[in-house]
């Protein structure tokens, strides 16, 4: 049945004819795709639903960045180091390009301050078994030889890698689907059902309901709107970022290049007015650059700020003066779900039994996307999971007396 207001979906859209499932994945974004992955292989019958065409949201909007180096030694670093374990078996085991490269990644200060501050960082790291090597500033440009010829020094993550995350997404859905899971897209949540006892029983959407025991909420920015749906409070905000992209050109940056800022922005606390602009650097096989990134509160507000772009265009090329020899073909904004923790919330919520949160990754989704997979998987089929999942409980105290952030 649709929704007032929806349009009738053509024969093609039909909702499908099975209504029951194991689990039902709302959003078929990078996260919800691992889920799905996961889940199917453990032998369950699985519904994804997304309101959108698939992989339409953030997903759509990232780098693909898969990043140990910007993490901190603690639980989002062991979750980065379980992800990116899954990554490299995905790669072989999707028998599917994904672009995936481990190509590593450098991390750059301009001065020494800067340097000081990155060389600390590396230090926690290593003492938890990250691989990050000081490059003195004379001798970045062995690596990367268009760097600017004056930084203070870097680091080398070799662990560092890349993939193209809406491929990624679809293949890990087409297998999801080549195993039984049924993927209903332009089906928009709008109730969530729950049974006597209080537990999960269904989800309707703009094309039909569906009987579950479980829903796995993998909304991205999103999610704080479906908890809703469920009675639950996520204390999640959408944060804009800026992504530019260059034309085509050779292979001129090898590594995921960053500035040592990139790290303070990512825990930076809310500050509802403030800019936060890194620069983040990275070719694609397709021979485009693409140039991060901002962050900022201003609800789902799609527009591009030109000053944004501007900012973004100045600090790459800080880093890479070739770039001031280089066109721009565009540029485009995505919102990642941030929480007040800074950390995602992964797991079962103790309100609504059988409604498992998988959100709230900020700008870390696609790197650990595969881990999440994993512990929503062991914790539906009951398995201990190969990290702790305690940190990132939907129901933690850090979440229940968050600092929220304004919507725009
Ligand atoms: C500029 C930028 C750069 C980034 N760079 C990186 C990076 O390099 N590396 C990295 O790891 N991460 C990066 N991220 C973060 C990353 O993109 C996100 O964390 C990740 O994409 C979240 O994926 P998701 O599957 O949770 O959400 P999404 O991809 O947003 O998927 C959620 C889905 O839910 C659907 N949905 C929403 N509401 C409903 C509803 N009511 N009913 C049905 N469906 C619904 C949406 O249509 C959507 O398809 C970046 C983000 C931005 C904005």
């Amino acid at each position: 049945m649709s929704a007032a207001g929806a349009s009738e979906p053509s024969a093609r859209n039909r909702p499908p004819a099975r209504t029951v499932s194991d689990v039902v994945v709302i959003g078929s974004g990078l996260v919800g795709a691992c889920c799905a992955y996961e889940l199917t292989l453990a032998g369950l019958n699985v519904t994804i639903v997304d309101r959108g065409h698939l992989t339409s949201g953030t997903t759509a909007s990232g780098e693909g960045n898969i990043l140990i180096s910007d993490k901190a030694p603690g639980a989002e670093l062991e979750l980065a180091k379980l992800s990116l374990t899954r990554w490299t078996e995905l790669a072989d085991e999707l028998e599917a390009d994904i672009e995936y490269e481990p190509k590593g990644g450098v991390v750059v200060a301009t001065g020494e301050a800067e340097a000081d501050g990155l060389r600390h960082f590396a230090a926690q790291q290593r003492e938890v078994g990250v691989t990050a090597v000081e490059v003195s500033g004379d001798r970045l440009r062995e690596l990367e030889p268009h760097l600017a010829p004056d930084l203070a020094t870097g680091i080398h993550y070799p662990q560092d890698a890349q993939v193209q995350p809406v491929l990624a997404a679809a293949v890990l859905l087409q297998q999801a689907r080549q195993r039984g899971a049924t993927v209903v897209p332009e089906a928009e949540v709008t109730a969530i059902g729950v049974d006597r006892t209080g537990r999960v029983a269904s989800v309707t959407t703009t094309r039909g309901s569906f009987a579950t025991r479980w829903v796995v909420n993998a909304a991205g920015p999103w999610s704080g709107e479906i908890s809703a749906l469920a009675g639950l409070h996520l204390p999640l905000a959408p944060r804009r970022g800026h992504i530019l992209v260059t034309e085509p050109c050779e292979p001129l940056i090898h590594h995921k290049v960053y500035d040592a800022g990139y790290v303070g922005t990512l825990t930076a606390d809310a500050q509802p007015d403030a800019v936060e602009v890194s620069s983040v650097v990275e070719s694609t096989r397709a021979g485009t650059i693409l140039l991060g990134s901002s962050r900022e509160f201003v609800g789902y507000d799609r527009r591009i700020d030109g000053e944004v772009v501007r900012a973004i265009a100045e600090r790459a090329t800080r880093l890479f003066p070739v770039l001031a020899g280089v066109r721009l073909m565009r540029a485009y904004v995505g919102f990642r779900p941030w929480l007040p923790d800074h950390l995602p919330a992964i797991g079962e919520t103790l309100a609504v039994p059988g409604f498992v949160q998988a959100s709230g990754h900020e700008g870390a989704g696609i790197g650990l996307s595969p881990a999440t997979g994993r512990l929503v998987r062991d914790l539906i089929t009951g398995h201990e999971p190969p990290i702790d999942p305690t940190p990132f409980r939907p129901d933690r105290p850090t979440l229940q007396n968050d600092a929220e952030v304004a919507h725009g």
